[in-house]
């Protein structure tokens, strides 16, 4: 992977370090944005699990959600992982949470923390569109669902067996990119080594 490019992890809360990790094993410069300036020097952004209404609010007061809007209605590519995908949906359904606002880009209806409450985590094998070789081990955390994929989106992970069978949690929208699942805690790299692609332009 080409080491100039320079890819952020959006800081402001959640899980943060696994990401920077995974993004400089695969092979591009990672630094945490939590102001403008650090957001204004990305080739692109991971925004990590965590709790999406307290990431938008916390956006909001530091003055990051509409440059991080402009950014992606520019062509910025972005990942989200978990709340980062929440964030990413064009729609939520908040299945009783309220989130005011999302950030936006993708056109999909998630559902929030859509597998319920008696399964808090769980893990499944998944084959995901742009990932070779063995499935991925994906790892759900309070996780949404993708309820509706828009036009514009395209799903490309979907659950394949058991109870949870059928239901969307990757999806991809040109250069944005969003998982219901956590791929920096597994140790297996070709997510992030996906999006690293898709920065570098050849994803
Ligand atoms: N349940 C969280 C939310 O709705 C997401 C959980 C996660 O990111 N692990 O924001």
């Amino acid at each position: 992977m080409s080491s100039h490019l320079t890819v952020g992890v959006f800081a402001l809360q959640g899980g943060v370090r696994e990401h920077l990790q995974a993004l400089t094993a695969a092979g591009v410069e990672a630094i945490t944005v939590r102001r403008p300036e650090e957001l204004a020097r990305v080739d692109g952004l991971v925004l990590p699990g965590g709790e999406s209404t307290t990431i938008v609010k916390l956006a909001r007061t530091f003055d990051l959600l509409d440059p991080l809007r402009a950014r992606i209605a520019d062509g910025l590519p972005v990942f989200g992982s978990c709340a980062g995908m929440i964030l990413l949906a064009d729609r939520v359904d908040s299945g009783g949470s309220p989130l005011d606002a999302t950030i936006g880009g993708i056109d999909i209806t998630v559902r929030r923390n859509a597998f319920g409450r008696q399964v808090d985590s769980f893990e499944e094998d998944l084959e995901i569109e742009g990932v070779t070789g063995e499935p991925v081990r994906a790892v759900f955390i309070r996780a949404p669902w993708v309820q509706e994929v828009g036009p514009a989106a395209r799903a490309i992970g979907t659950v394949a067996g058991g109870d949870k069978a059928g239901h969307v949690v990757a999806v991809r929208q040109g250069s944005l990119l969003a998982t219901s699942f956590h791929p920096e805690l597994t140790g297996d790299g070709r997510i992030h080594d996906l999006f690293c692609r898709i920065v570098a332009g050849t994803g």
